[in-house]
């Protein structure tokens, strides 16, 4: 902290030293709960995406790529440990940067830690194979790393989100130049000191806050790239897709979502309810894999939606520090600003506002709205099939099996989906026609390092997590040997 309060940090972490920014600019932090700047954090252009670039190849040819696998993943493991230690700290800094009240960062910060671990682990355990094509012939693959991955990250759950990039990348061989979000970008410079501490060499890992359209833009276009791990929105990750063509860079999107959540008559009503309210209002809806659309089927319909707007009021909506918060701000006034847009699109689309629509009593400062819930939504309309990223409920009702398959399908996005029912049969019917990439049957986003995670349509490209994602931070290389040579 500085003589005035504020929480600086600025230089950018790269090629192993701590350096000001080129421009000598910085990014001033706002803390969502209060509208008031909280943090000095330095701003990088392109020149300083360029230094951290070349570092980045420097270090591809240095004791990294030399070093056995093994000991990559001790090092990743020792900076799980370090993240774990360091949890508390990291945890109140993110949530001064987005909001997030401190019990869910707090978590966060473990799960992050959780995710390094499995990829410590997997560093030694990509292998190549022998491919038995002719008896003349020796074939066989190598696994080797793409090269210098740009990780472009959100500013939802910032440590998180880098670590889903960063563990599998680091495991690989890889080095990294990280671009935090500018709505927060105080979190990942501490991870760049703790990769520092655990043994990350010099080049490795390097951080880079700034603006999506000048550190962002200077990222996916530069030619030392090769891969952009992305996790955003996906109108940026076209325009990163086209600026990324000029050198074919290999590239990954985690997009955005609008899960479906299917509840029909025959399930465990109240497990369902359970889920929903805990499933649609957490991080304050800011989070791509939120039931934010519940279709339920017209018995249980009315009696569903008044009881979830029930239990939706009783959220407690408060200030990120206070440990008996539920939800806090949103991160930005742009967010909040779009939430209400959406609300008030509800409003004239003819839905019923069962609860919220404004904001929370006592909350006169800070990005705040209530838990809303709209029933009897029209499907066709924009509150039912686009986005909101906010604590903003659509419900609608659903008489057919078919008919609710053709509704949860009718969007642009295709994350996460869920259904609960009791019928065993109709539970696996209705996943395999679900259009998403993670289905879950009587429980709802179980998003885990073990299971791959990712998009169809407008939601992404490829999967990240589980071994699986090692394929996507790999270049394959097949071998093949005349074993005929010398023979006399
Ligand atoms: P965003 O796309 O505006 O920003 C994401 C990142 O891209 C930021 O670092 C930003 O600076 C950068 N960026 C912006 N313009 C750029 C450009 N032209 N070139 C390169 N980089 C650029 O998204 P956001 O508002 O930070 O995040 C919200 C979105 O992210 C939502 O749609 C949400 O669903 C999605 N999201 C998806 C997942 C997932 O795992 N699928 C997780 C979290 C968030």
């Amino acid at each position: 902290m500085s003589g005035d309060g504020l929480f600086v940090r600025d230089r950018l972490y790269i090629g192993g030293e701590w350096v000001l920014p080129h421009s000598g600019r910085i990014i001033q932090s706002i803390d969502p709960a209060t509208e008031k700047v909280w943090a000095h954090v330095a701003e990088a252009d392109e020149a300083d995406i360029d230094a951290a670039v070349k570092a980045a190849r420097a270090a591809l040819s240095g004791p990294w790529s030399r070093m056995d696998p093994s000991r990559r993943g001790a090092i990743l493991y020792r900076l799980a440990q370090l993240i774990t230690a360091n949890a508390r700290q990291l945890a109140e800094i993110e949530s001064r940067d987005n909001g997030k009240p401190v019990r869910d960062t707090f978590g966060e910060m473990q799960r992050a830690a959780d995710w390094l671990t499995f990829f410590a682990g997997a560093a030694d355990k990509v292998n190549g194979a022998q491919i038995p094509f002719r008896t003349d012939m020796l074939a066989y693959t190598r696994r080797e790393p793409v090269g210098v991955v740009g990780a472009i990250l959100p500013w939802n759950s910032p440590i998180l989100l880098c670590c889903w990039k960063l563990g599998p990348a680091l495991a690989a061989g890889n080095t990294m130049v990280i671009k935090p979000a500018e709505q927060t970008p105080a979190s990942i410079l501490e991870i760049a000191r703790l990769a520092e501490e655990a043994g990350v060499p010099p080049g490795v890992v390097n951080v880079c806050p700034g603006y999506g359209k000048i550190a962002g833009q200077a990222l996916a276009s530069h030619p030392g790239v090769n891969k952009i791990s992305f996790t955003g929105h996906h109108g940026t990750a076209i325009r990163i897709m086209k600026s990324a063509a000029d050198n074919l860079k290999r590239c990954t999107f985690e997009c955005g979502g609008k899960s479906p959540y299917i509840v029909f008559a025959d399930a465990d009503i109240d497990r369902a309810l359970t889920v929903a309210v805990h499933s649609a209002f957490r991080s304050t809806g800011q989070s791509c894999s939120l039931a934010s659309r519940v279709f339920v089927e017209r018995p249980v319909y009315e009696k569903f939606a008044a009881t979830i707007a029930e239990r939706a009021a009783r959220i407690r909506v408060g200030a990120p520090s206070d440990p008996k918060t539920h939800i806090g701000p949103h991160t930005s006034a742009e967010q909040l600003a779009k939430t209400q847009s959406y609300i008030q699109l509800g409003r004239e689309s003819g839905a019923r506002l069962l609860t919220g629509g404004g904001r929370p009593e006592g909350l006169d400062v800070g990005y705040y709205v209530q838990p809303t819930v709209f029933s009897d939504v029209d499907p066709t309309t924009r509150l039912a099939r686009e986005e909101v990223f906010g604590p903003v409920l659509a419900i609608m009702p659903f008489d057919t099996e078919e008919e609710v398959v053709g509704l949860a399908n009718s969007t642009d996005y295709g994350l996460v989906g869920g259904l609960f029912t009791s019928d065993l049969s109709r539970a696996h019917r209705v996943a395999a026609r679900i259009e998403c990439g993670l289905v879950s049957v009587n429980t709802f986003r179980p998003v885990h390092w073990m299971l791959p995670y990712g998009g169809y349509k407008l939601s992404g490209i490829g999967r990240e997590n589980s071994m699986q994602v090692m394929d996507q931070f790999t270049e394959t290389k097949t071998i093949v040997v005349d074993l005929s040579t010398g023979v006399p």
